[in-house]
């Protein structure tokens, strides 16, 4: 298995953290203004929350993708998800303040998510800039500088008038360099969602950070819930784009609902695809749910109904009828009953009725016409019947058509994660054996080690002897890239299943 065969350098992308006032913002304003690539008329538009911009470095133009404000706060919603989007830190510290409480709160941000950082002293124009001691306030940390006997990068700069700015972007680039970054631009884009907003005029736009593949127009996008479809898509200065890869930020428009900031997002070749896989992302935090509540899957669906009826006897004949209704996910409930025409009344009741309007049924009774009135202008459904099995069978039909969709898990098989070649995140490159029924490619994969689950992934893709494949029978072993946002280890369990709607 060659994972790594088709995969380019791919840009760093940079988060800035800091205390408030350190010069953050200054900072990435002062790379956007110089750094933008030349000719680009037209500025930066506001709500793209990241920027690309290219620094010549040993004499090769290399491009840096920046998270820019609130990207602490976009930095830290990914990071509370488990992933990080950002590959490298700038921690900003003014040479006149030092270390102070935002300073701790980055570092421990960032240590805790395991990405190198480079230090940018700031301010360094300042009469009472002071190096030396802003230097000492950084050790006191443990943050040991290169050439003071540590081995962070750092630069004194002045973010007011760049000074030192080039010498930072080079450092960025080193460690770039050293991370070794890569990525495949063949496959649809996956990344991050860094931003999300209401426009009043374009509808819901969200700035996405691709980390790997190509992002296409005709393609759709799917984070979380919310979809889009790659139509409406800019780069950070405005400019229309039919296709984008990693590193670049866009914007894109068009989802029908606001994605969460920090979610990953992937794409789809066509908008049922991506449909498809929201149906499973709902399914993922459903399980997730489940894992956490015992009683487990879901509460049954009750449809409200309004009868009206000529006679208490018939009145109790279609109650007693109604109760054997459903199963153990359906169920009917009369929410109100009586005698005589269905009124107005009545179709007040139905529309307030939860989880839907109520259905209003008339046995041998008429409806007043301001009731008619109010279904028509409220689309409220009123029967009317004569005999009961017809009612009940119409009932019967109802509930079917009006209940939620119920999806169940069905297993495919079970194996054993042998060894792990690589743990990127969403890209878990193993190898494994069959050790029950199969694997399939497409599917979804429950991952428990030592009985305990941790987590649900997608088989990206699926080898057996060097070639690909659809499906891996009991015991054949075989090689797979797992789309999850943990870590898998050797001696784990795969579970692989999938989703039934019935
Ligand atoms: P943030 O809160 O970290 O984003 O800080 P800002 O970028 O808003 O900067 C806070 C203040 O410091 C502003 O008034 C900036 O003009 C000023 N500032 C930022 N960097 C420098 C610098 O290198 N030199 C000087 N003299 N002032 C700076």
């Amino acid at each position: 298995m060659n994972a790594t065969s088709l995969k380019l350098e791919r840009p760093p992308i940079v988060v800035v953290m800091g205390h408030v006032d350190h010069g953050k913002s200054t900072l990435l304003d002062y790379i956007r203004k110089t750094n933008v690539v030349a000719g680009e008329a037209g500025g930066i538009t506001q709500h793209v929350a990241a920027y690309e911009v290219t620094h010549e470095y040993e004499g090769q133009e290399k491009r840096i993708t920046f998270i820019d404000t609130p990207g602490h706060a976009a930095f830290q919603a990914i990071r509370a998800r488990g992933a990080n989007v950002a590959d490298i830190a700038i921690l900003v510290v003014a040479a006149d303040d030092g270390v102070k409480a935002q300073t701790l709160e980055a570092l421990a941000a960032i240590r805790e998510s395991n990405i190198p950082f480079v230090v940018a002293i700031n301010k360094i124009d300042k009469p009472n800039a002071d190096l030396v001691r802003t230097q000492g306030s950084l050790l006191e940390q443990h943050v040991f500088l290169e050439k003071m006997g540590g081995d962070v990068p750092w630069a004194a700069i002045s973010a007011k008038t760049g000074q030192g700015v080039p010498e930072l972007l080079n450092l960025v680039l080193i460690v770039s360099e050293f991370l070794e970054l890569r990525a495949d631009a063949t496959p649809p884009a996956q990344g991050f969602v860094i931003e999300a907003h209401r426009d009043p005029k374009r509808g819901i736009a969200a700035t996405l950070i691709i980390t790997s593949g190509t992002l296409k127009s005709g393609m759709a996008v799917q984070a979380g819930c919310a979809l889009a479809p790659v139509r409406i898509m800019e780069d950070h200065l405005g400019k229309t784009l039919r296709e984008a890869t990693f590193s670049t930020p866009v914007s894109l428009v068009g989802f029908d609902s606001l994605p969460d900031v920090g979610l990953t997002f992937h794409t789809y070749k066509t908008k049922k695809l991506a449909e498809e896989a929201c149906h499973l992302e709902i399914l993922k935090q459903q399980a997730a749910r489940d894992a956490q509540t015992p009683e487990g899957f879901g509460e049954r669906f009750v449809m409200p109904i309004i009868v009206r009826a000529d006679a208490s006897g018939s009145l109790e004949a279609i109650t007693h009828e109604v109760a054997k209704l459903g199963d153990e996910f359906t169920a009917i409930r009369i929410i109100q009953a009586g005698i005589g025409n269905i009124s107005e009344n009545d179709t007040k009741t139905a529309l307030a009725a939860t989880p839907i309007p109520a259905t209003i049924i008339g046995f041998h009774v008429g409806t007043d016409a301001t009731a008619r009135e109010a279904a028509r202008q409220h689309d409220l459904t009123i029967e009317h019947f004569d005999i009961i099995y017809k009612l009940t069978e119409r009932l019967e039909e109802l509930l079917a058509t009006s209940a939620p969709k119920r999806k169940i898990e069905e297993m495919k098989g079970r194996a054993k994660v042998l060894k792990m070649f690589s743990s990127r995140r969403l890209e878990q490159t193993l190898g494994g054996k069959v050790t029950e029924g199969r694997m399939e490619k497409g599917s979804l994969v429950r991952i428990t080690r030592r009985k305990e689950e941790i987590g649900v992934g997608t088989i990206e893709s699926l080898q057996a002897h060097k070639s690909h494949v659809e499906r891996v029978e009991n015991g054949g072993e075989f090689g797979t890239v797992i789309s999850a946002d943990f870590d898998i280890l050797e001696g784990d369990m795969l579970e692989c299943f999938t989703i039934k709607t019935v």
